[in-house]
């Protein structure tokens, strides 16, 4: 096979476009061109690309069946190991994954299996596959708490098998992240609409606003209960200035973004956001924020401020290349010591000038604080500095074991020291990926189905 194809370039709205509105700007792959790049495939006999799927999809087998035009083989080797295609073949970060494995990639670009992925579930949703077939009912109960990814994949599971699954949700819309944190643009909603619905369809019900404290309430109620409550407490800074009006954590301005409905000219609008927005972090969450933020109507400027120098952000590459195109500046080795007001209002940001000392515990260089500071006029701040557990439902429920984080402690099926009570996500890992989130939540589907057919 030659080894100088190139990669089909996935189409995308270009910069001074896509960031006016919120559609989503890499278009996919046609079939003739995800028919192309799965030819790319080298067919390894030891697929590096499987090794870093964290649900171990047989990636070679489904390129395979793409490549012969077969799409609905390809959705089948697909749906054997994972339940949420569409969404993680477009917002998995392949390039650390199976992509990052991919042998293509060591003289050239690797197959773009996230692509081909996503082009193969949009043409199953398409097509109706994406409905659940549902056997009859065992009987058996099952609560979730939370409705985010590792929730949706733990209740698929169950309610094809004819489980009744209730699901209890403190916010008053489905999805958890999927739904007020990652962004139109990148996860188009019909996909996560597309997903409610068939969980929806297949008897799954959903009691939103209702925020659950002690699991063992409903232990008592259901014969088995999924803790899928992610890490949702974000982390503030504690510098002087943070209650000022126009300071926002990520996940209220992400929110407040992102469940806006979209006016005719293709903008969410956020009245209370200022011109001139300053987001702090150099994740993925702030890149999310400055890229929401540039298409706000009213946005005239948007930096991004971090405290080592883009080298060591945490950001995937592509992330931070979009950011850059779409015309957020970024400014490195600067870290907010102080934010100024005016009536309540914020003005301004401090920031301190940072230099890079030796290695921390995480191998990045540490930022260190120097004497020199320098002062942003902006009227909006937003703080993406991460995620930690909330730890009213551990400190609440007698028996339910947590670490000092308040993650759930969990064995390798996803059971918790209570013994109908599973959790997974976020909510034992901390914040991470969603592809994680899924295969928690149905390793813990799997777990309780066999708990519950024992006790029978
Ligand atoms: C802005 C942002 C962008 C991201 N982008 C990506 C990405 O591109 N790719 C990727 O792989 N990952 C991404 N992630 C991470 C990913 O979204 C999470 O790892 C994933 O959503 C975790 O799923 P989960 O089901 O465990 O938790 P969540 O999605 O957080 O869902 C938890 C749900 O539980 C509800 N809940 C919490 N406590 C209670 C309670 N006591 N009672 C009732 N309901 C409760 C919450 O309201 C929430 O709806 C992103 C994260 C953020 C914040």
């Amino acid at each position: 096979m030659a080894s100088n194809i190139p990669r089909v370039k996935m189409k995308a709205l270009e910069p001074g476009v896509r960031n006016r509105n919120f559609e989503v700007f890499l278009k996919g792959y046609t079939k003739e061109e995800a028919m192309a790049e799965a030819s790319r495939c080298l067919g390894c006999k030891v697929p590096g690309c499987r090794e870093g799927c964290p649900v171990n999809n047989d990636i070679p087998q489904f390129l395979a069946a793409v490549r012969e035009g077969d799409f609905a083989k390809a959705y089948a080797y697909i749906c054997e190991r994972s339940n949420l295609s569409e969404i993680c073949g477009t917002v998995c970060p392949h390039e650390d994954q199976c992509e990052g494995h991919c042998i293509r990639g060591i003289k050239s670009e690797p197959v773009a299996i996230g692509g081909v992925e996503r082009f193969v579930s949009q043409w199953a949703r398409e097509n109706g596959l994406t409905k659940l077939k549902v056997k009859a009912s065992t009987g058996k109960t099952v609560a979730c708490v939370g409705s985010g990814p590792a929730t949706m994949a733990c209740a698929q599971i169950l309610a094809a098998k004819g489980y009744k699954v209730v699901v209890y949700e403190e916010k008053e819309y489905i999805g958890g992240v999927l739904a007020w944190g990652i962004p139109s643009y990148r996860l188009g909603r019909e996909v996560i609409d597309d997903k409610i619905q068939a969980l929806k369809d297949a008897g799954v019900e959903f009691r939103l606003g209702e925020k659950i404290s002690d699991a063992n309430e409903l232990a008592k109620v259901y014969d088995a209960v999924f803790l899928g409550t992610g890490a949702t407490v974000p982390t503030r800074m504690g510098i002087p200035g943070e209650s000022l009006e126009g300071v926002y954590t990520a996940a209220e301005f992400l929110s407040k973004i992102n469940l806006a409905p979209i006016s005719e000219d293709g903008r969410r609008h956020f009245d209370a956001c200022g011109k001139r927005i300053l987001v702090v972090g150099g994740g993925n969450v702030a890149m999310d924020a400055a890229r929401d933020a540039v298409r706000l109507a009213q946005a005239e400027k948007v930096y991004i401020v971090y405290r080592r120098t883009e080298e060591e952000m945490p950001a995937c590459s592509e992330e931070l290349e979009h950011a850059k195109e779409e015309g957020i500046e970024f400014c490195t080795l600067r870290n907010p010591v102080e934010f100024m007001g005016e009536n309540g209002r914020l003005t301004q940001a401090v920031c301190a000038v940072m230099e890079l000392g030796e290695p921390d515990s995480s191998g990045r260089r540490r930022p260190v604080e120097t004497e020199e500071r320098v002062t942003f006029d902006i009227d909006t701040a937003v703080l993406a500095l991460g995620f930690s557990n909330d730890k009213e439902i551990s400190e609440s429920t007698e028996g339910l074991d947590a670490d000092k984080w308040g993650c759930f402690t969990v064995n390798e099926n996803g059971r918790t020291s209570i013994p109908n009570v599973y959790a997974g996500g976020d909510a034992v890992t901390g914040a991470a990926t969603v592809v994680k989130a899924m295969k928690a939540g149905m390793i813990a589907a799997k777990s309780i189905m066999e708990q519950l057919k024992e006790e029978q």
